[in-house]
């Protein structure tokens, strides 16, 4: 079952085109690698599919509704997109982590975020953490758990381990891997040698979105 397709999609910004007649699905479950040369619009696919940015023309879907159709707040509830830089707000780790509970209107479940934080090999203390006494990989992780405090349908994964050090990357590959265990949707963007060495399911991109499939496995 598909979960996500592009059907006919350009982007451009002014004259200029970014993509060029897009067009490709993501099967339900799938754990998707896009890799291909810098500026060659990966990070626009994952931006558009996130509804971060909507297509000049074409169509997105999902579940095979036009996304631009859906409800956007319950749309980004199951399609979640993350930034290469983590994005943290707030004073402290537990801002972070009580947000997806807020927005829900329900109360914070201190045990799962006391589990989330062990999966990335925190202790629990760091719930009480200034996020600007974080490394760059604790940030990360802190962002990357709070997009999974309510397991998303998609997963959308910009360069997240890129700049982090080697046990970061470790921790946070142990993540992505539990959560699409758990039946979401990855698509992933990177450059990392050793993390498309191990990809299934890689599709390059090339300029402006032409694409090429390719499976290693
Ligand atoms: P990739 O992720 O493959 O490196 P991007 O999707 O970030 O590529 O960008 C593709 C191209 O589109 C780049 O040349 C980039 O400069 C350009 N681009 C993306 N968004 C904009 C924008 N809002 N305004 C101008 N150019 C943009
Ligand atoms: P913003 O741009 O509003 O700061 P981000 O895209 O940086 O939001 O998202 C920050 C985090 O907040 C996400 O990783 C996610 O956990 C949570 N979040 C934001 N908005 C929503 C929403 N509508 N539904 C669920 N979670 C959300």
């Amino acid at each position: 079952m598909t979960i996500i397709e592009l059907k006919n999609v350009n982007y451009q910004v002014g004259k200029r085109t970014i993509l060029n007649n897009l067009s490709f699905g993501i099967k339900n479950g799938d754990f998707l690698t896009l890799i291909g040369p810098s500026g060659a619009g990966k990070s626009t696919i994952l931006k558009l599919i996130a509804n971060l940015i909507s297509p000049s023309s074409g169509t997105i879907f999902y579940h095979g509704s036009d996304i631009q159709k859906l409800d956007p707040i319950k749309y980004r509830r199951q399609v979640m997109y993350c930034f290469q830089q983590p994005v943290l707000f707030g004073k402290t780790v537990k801002d972070n982590l009580s947000f997806p509970y807020q927005i829900r209107n329900k109360e914070v479940d201190l045990a799962r975020l006391d589990s989330l934080l062990k999966i990335v090999d925190l202790p629990a203390e760091f719930l009480n953490k200034e996020i600007n006494s974080l490394s760059g990989g604790e940030k990360q992780r802190v962002a990357l758990i709070r997009s999974i405090v309510f397991l998303p349908k998609v997963l959308l994964l910009d360069e997240v381990t890129t700049g982090l050090d080697g046990k970061s990357k470790e921790i946070v590959h142990r993540l992505i891997e539990s959560v699409h265990r758990q039946g979401t949707t990855i698509v992933q963007v990177t450059h990392d040698q050793s993390e498309i060495q191990v990809a299934k399911n890689v599709l390059e991109i090339k300029s402006r979105g032409l694409v090429n499939e390719k499976c290693n496995g």
